[in-house]
């Protein structure tokens, strides 16, 4: 029996089979039939020509920080201006925060504000306070002196092997640390109570399904500096025990969590976690994706590992979060117990050492399928392109990026690198498969902002973003929805319209492929419908919820 018919509708499908159909019939959670005689359900919905989608999977987000980024001093552009503005945001809070507390800011960007904030001018903002400013790339944070006290990194700058502490002329420290300095500070506050996680998970649910987002993929827990608890995948499970979950979630725990399980030699099972769980563990609901592994760092924070150095004169060329040779370890053990793997790698340095590490794995140990993903895929010269098609490698880079973070990439690689840079076009046509993804909170993560800077490729500025790599909306709209899916295995369920997939839906006020491309970013999503149910929605149909 029918549960829901939405009729009068203008239904992309994403299904090549049969890309449109005017209504969809529901029963169970799932997808029933497309173009079905209304009459045998009682509940039928008239779209009056609304355009219906399967829902928005974000391939890569980071839930848990968005929601706890919700709660902190938004240091992001615009909504402060300047350096000025945003000491003057960070004393405003501290003024409303209980002495001895953390003041916390997340998303600021040096490029934006003309360099990054200073401890001695945070010290004058929130006297008495821990304040702690998260860079928007999440590679570097900027503390005050009182957190440098606690890490016993007040007076001089200490080694760091992957990281760095930056100190003025005199070599006092400035408060800024990069890459793996930034994670002494996470020592501070970790780990969270996983009741306050909970809470970021069903804050952040609201806002994904405000904005038509069905499912997403987090992107690194339980581990490396990314990680919130050890024991993070509970929040996950209680969110959901309390009906808070709201999307459907895949989690990928971090590298660092993996390890030897003492199995039997035959079964390869290297580097896992307890009781043998990995990839394609879990639900329709909550389930466990690949294995996370950084291989770099930021390309607007200049970390991340080029083969030539950065432009505008600089000597550096970044650098790898480990030794090359232990990296390339993890990922073969990775690989060869069996977990789909996902690296994050930015630089074409890093690049290339993940694309021998992901060779080599498959040659000492074949596999049918792996689907391993690179994570961002941001500097990619033309044979890399090639030879990741060649692996099967699923590239997982951010629309996004190019407005809020373009113009700082473009001035980090110069003129003669612009061509490689966040490239989807040539991905495409080397006949890769192309996600849609955020990597929120390091950018607004509405769905529909990611999709129209996919196609119109421009930064902040005005400025072009390597715009012979702009796709159209029909191809933005596919990769947010069944190549997402297929970068989880799961295109099986979810990711386009079809009977027998989960009836996981956004309707949106137009259709993406049928307005002008600035328009994309303003279109409005009316309702937002997970496993059959509306879970969003904005009014605008009689009898939806
Ligand atoms: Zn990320």
């Amino acid at each position: 029996m029918t549960d829901l018919a939405l009729v009068n509708g203008n239904v992309l499908t994403m299904d090549p089979a049969r890309p449109r159909a005017s209504a969809v019939a529901i029963a169970g959670g799932r997808i029933e039939a497309l173009n079905a005689d209304p009459a045998r359900t009682s509940r039928v919905v008239d779209l009056r020509g609304a355009t219906v989608l399967p829902g928005f999977h974000d391939a890569h987000n980071h839930m848990i920080g968005f929601g706890m980024s919700l709660a902190e001093v938004d240091i992001g552009s615009p909504s402060v201006g300047g350096l000025g503005e945003l000491y003057a945001a960070i004393a405003d809070r501290a003024s409303r925060t209980a002495p001895g507390e953390w003041v916390v800011g997340t998303g600021y960007d040096q490029n934006k504000l003309g360099g990054h904030p200073h401890r001695d001018a945070l010290d004058r903002a929130a006297p008495g306070h821990r304040v702690w400013l998260r860079h928007t790339s999440g590679h570097m944070c900027v503390v005050n002196s009182l957190v440098l006290a606690d890490l016993g990194l007040d007076a001089a700058a200490t080694d760091l092997p992957g990281g760095r502490v930056a100190t003025d002329a005199d070599g006092r420290p400035t408060g800024l640390l990069e890459e793996r300095a930034q994670l002494l500070v996470g020592s501070l506050v970790y780990p969270y109570p996983l009741a306050e996680l909970t809470s970021a998970i069903s804050l952040a649910a609201a806002e994904y399904l405000k904005e038509g987002v069905t499912s997403c993929t987090e992107a690194g827990i339980g581990g490396g500096w990314v990680a919130h608890s050890p024991a993070e995948l509970a929040a996950y499970a209680a969110a959901r025990d309390q009906g808070r979950l709201g999307v459907r979630v895949e989690l990928m725990p971090a590298g660092e969590a993996l390890h030897p399980l003492g199995a039997h030699a035959a079964d390869n099972l290297v580097a896992g976690l307890d009781l043998g769980i990995k990839t394609g563990f879990g639900d329709d609901w909550l389930r466990l994706g690949a294995v996370k592994i950084f291989a770099d760092g930021s390309l607007v924070g200049r970390t991340a590992a080029l083969h030539d150095p950065y432009a505008g004169g600089e000597s550096g060329r970044g650098y790898l979060q480990e030794d090359a040779a232990e990296l390339q370890a993890a990922i073969i053990a990775a690989h060869r117990s069996g977990w789909q793997v996902a690296t994050h790698a930015i630089g074409d340095r890093a690049i290339d050492l993940v694309l021998d590490a992901y060779t080599r794995a498959l040659a000492e140990y074949p596999r049918r399928d792996p689907r391993h993903r690179i994570e961002h895929f941001a500097v990619v010269q033309p044979g890399q392109v090639a030879r990741a098609a060649g692996l099967g490698v699923i590239p997982v880079p951010q629309g996004r990026f190019a407005t809020e973070l373009g113009d700082g990439m473009l001035a980090a690689v110069g003129p003669d690198r612009h061509a490689w840079l966040y490239r989807q076009r040539s991905l495409l046509e080397a006949g890769m498969v192309l996600p849609g993804s955020s990597d929120r909170p390091v950018v607004t993560g509405a769905p529909l902002l990611g999709i129209a800077d996919m196609v119109n490729r421009r930064t902040a500025s005005g400025a072009p973003f390597n715009p012979g790599e702009a796709i159209t909306a029909q191809q933005a709209l596919y990769a947010w929805t069944r190549g997402s899916a297929y970068a989880s295995r799961q295109e099986h369920v979810k990711g386009s319209i079809a009977p027998g997939m989960l009836a996981d839906l956004v309707v949106l006020s137009e259709d993406p492929t049928a307005v002008s491309a600035e328009r994309i970013a303003g279109l409005t999503v009316l309702a937002t419908i997970v496993g059959g149910l509306p879970r969003y929605d904005a009014g605008a149909f009689d009898g939806l919820s």
